[in-house]
């Protein structure tokens, strides 16, 4: 099986008033893992309906391998979906319902079952090869749907939120199957998801949407360390971000050295970008909550474009890991800064840090960015 690429050209689709998909165009490469990310009803389905030929867009074009598929059905688009609901036929057997997308076919009898016992075995479900899908788990289930798109060796497999219906522990394995999965099939995967953590744990690279447009593509890397937008910013991970005016822009090493203003911070901030800006440019800062120093003591300022701000505990969360801390800043505004300290076993973390503690958060210039 050989994976094909995949080409969204300005793809625009409206119910309406409503634009669903507002010009939208993605590449994804030959057999790469990628997702389409985003919070609900910013139009991922819709473009995985249309990429499955189950939806059709305003404007726009969709391309395999170079090749216009738009005028095509959707069984003869080689691709295959997996749903959320896994779609099963309650009355057959595991073998039965994998083995359905051949009989319609009429593949013969011995091929049949080679190649379902093949993929019963990729799904790692062999023991359960005889059972209905009422004595199956939703994992199982899940597995059972996978396995029957992929028996006619789809080029494509669109996964819109597959693990969606399933518990957390579960999701997290059944995520580290589907990974392994396409790598033995090395065809292209489309996954749709909402969940941050699930896209950036699997995707080779992702795409964010919102309301309609995709705001940035890139590795999970580029996404979580330099988010285009302030919207990606806080959607993907956790973030601290001010609203900041910028009063230089210097040239530094390969970068540029920008000291902005943020009122709500009180006080300018030393930041790094790859970018350089107009001085005067209302943007917004951002820094991630763990790449936020915690101390009691102050930190020594060993390099001046260290940033560091005094304050108070506000509310401390412990969750096994790491601890979570909301520190009021001794400043005009009061304002909150998020920090998450790990904890582990091979640093000295120092005195421990409780409510109402008065303490220093401190980060690097590097450790902050600009969108
Ligand atoms: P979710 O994660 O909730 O499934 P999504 O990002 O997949 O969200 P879509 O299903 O693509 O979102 O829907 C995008 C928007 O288009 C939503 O606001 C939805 O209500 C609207 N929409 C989708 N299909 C239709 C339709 N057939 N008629 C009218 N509006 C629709």
């Amino acid at each position: 099986m050989k994976g094909v690429e995949v080409t969204v050209g300005q793809v625009s689709r409206a119910y309406g008033d409503f634009k669903a998909l507002d010009d939208v165009s993605v590449q994804i490469k030959k057999g790469e893992f990628f997702s389409l990310l985003g919070p609900s009803g910013c139009g991922k389905t819709t473009l995985l309906r249309i990429i499955a030929g189950f939806d059709y867009p305003d404007n726009g074009t969709v391309e395999f391998d170079g090749k216009n598929i738009l005028p095509l059905a959707p069984d003869k688009r080689q691709s295959n979906t997996v749903f959320q609901t896994y779609a099963l036929f309650p009355h057959l057997t595991v073998y039965e319902n994998i083995a359905f997308p051949l009989r319609l076919k009429h593949v013969d009898k011995n091929e049949i079952d080679r190649k379902v016992k093949e993929y019963v075995h990729l799904v790692q479900l062999d023991d359960h090869i005889h059972k209905k899908p009422s004595m199956l788990s939703g994992g199982q289930k899940q597995r059972v749907a996978i396995a029957r798109a992929l028996i006619n060796e789809p080029r494509v497999l669109l996964l819109d939120e597959p693990l969606s219906a399933l518990d957390a522990k579960l999701r997290q394995n059944l995520l580290v199957e589907l990974d392994e999965l396409h790598d033995k099939v090395g065809i292209t995967f489309i996954y749709v998801t909402h969940d941050q953590s699930e896209a950036l744990s699997v995707s080779d690279r992702i795409a964010v949407m919102n309301k309609g447009k995709v705001l940035q593509i890139g590795t999970p890397y580029e996404i979580y360390e330099a988010p285009a937008t302030r919207f990606v910013a806080q959607f993907i991970g956790e973030s601290n971000s001010f609203p900041c005016t910028v009063l230089s822009c210097e040239p530094f090493n390969s970068e540029y050295m920008l000291k902005v203003d943020v009122p709500a911070l009180g006080g300018i901030v030393s930041v790094t970008d790859y970018d350089s800006q107009p001085i005067g440019a209302k943007i917004d800062f951002t820094v991630r909550p763990e790449k936020i120093r915690i101390t009691a003591e102050a930190p020594k300022a060993t390099n001046k474009e260290l940033n560091i701000y005094c304050g108070m505990v506000d509310e401390p969360v412990y969750s096994g890991f790491q601890s979570k801390f909301y520190v009021r800043l001794d400043n005009e505004k009061h304002s909150i800064i998020k920090v998450f300290k790990q904890h582990t076993a091979f640093l000295d973390e120092g005195p421990e840090i409780s409510w109402r503690d008065k303490v220093f958060v401190s980060w690097t210039a590097a450790d902050g960015y600009l969108v």
